[in-house]
């Protein structure tokens, strides 16, 4: 069986990375997402083992000391990390899986795993940006313009992405990933394996 594409999405927070997502899943049944380990607490709505598992400190710290996270890192003051297993799992099973991770644990898994494809989603302007982050209304003040420094902190690191993708309408923007996921699975590199194997 052929294995699925790890694709690698960062991009600010209120970008509309969710959004986008959503609907991606929408139109690629194939596509799995890696629900990632935090320390932050949940926010209104979102519920544990389905949007993340919410970790203590404690127990965040264990999975990173016996290597059960295939990238880490703290982003505003709290822990988030990928469990390896699911996502190799998957892989192997041929679905294709989408990791929304910030630039650090990005910059890992391409060195962990060189055929992940990294995906930067940007948006339009920070003007933009600050105002999605506004309209949001489930963030204080002071976190919005935290948040908006390491935008442009990780702005810095879309170069070593491998695509970028610029979020305005999520219909386009969700087309746009799609193609990526199509063009991946077209690659030589891997129909070429899998002929060889045969
Ligand atoms: P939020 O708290 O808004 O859900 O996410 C904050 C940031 O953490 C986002 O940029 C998101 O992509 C990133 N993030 C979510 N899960 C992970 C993860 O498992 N690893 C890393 N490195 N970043 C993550």
């Amino acid at each position: 069986m052929k294995k699925g594409v790890l694709l690698v999405l960062s991009g600010p927070s209120g970008v509309g990375k969710s959004t986008a997502v959503a609907e991606l899943m929408r139109h690629r049944p194939q596509l799995r997402f890696s629900i990632s380990a935090t320390t932050r607490p949940a926010r209104p709505g979102e519920m544990d083992g389905v949007h993340y598992y919410f970790k203590s400190r404690a127990e965040f710290d264990a999975m990173v000391a016996r290597g059960a996270l295939l990238e880490h890192a703290e982003y505003v003051g709290n822990g988030y990390g990928t469990p390896a297993a699911p996502v190799d799992k998957l892989l192997c099973e041929g679905y294709d899986v989408l990791l929304d991770i910030e630039v650090q644990g990005a910059m890992q898994v391409k060195r962990a795993r060189p055929d992940a494809v990294l995906v930067f989603l940007a948006a339009p302007s920070f003007e933009e940006l600050e105002r999605r982050l506004n309209g949001r209304g489930d963030t204080a003040p002071e976190l919005v313009q935290r948040r908006l420094e390491t935008a442009r902190r990780e702005f810095q690191f879309a170069d070593r992405y491998d695509y970028l993708v610029v979020s305005d309408k999520v219909e386009k923007t969700a087309g746009e990933l799609d193609a990526i996921f199509t063009a991946e699975h077209c690659r030589t590199s891997a129909n070429f394996t899998q002929r060889k194997e045969e």
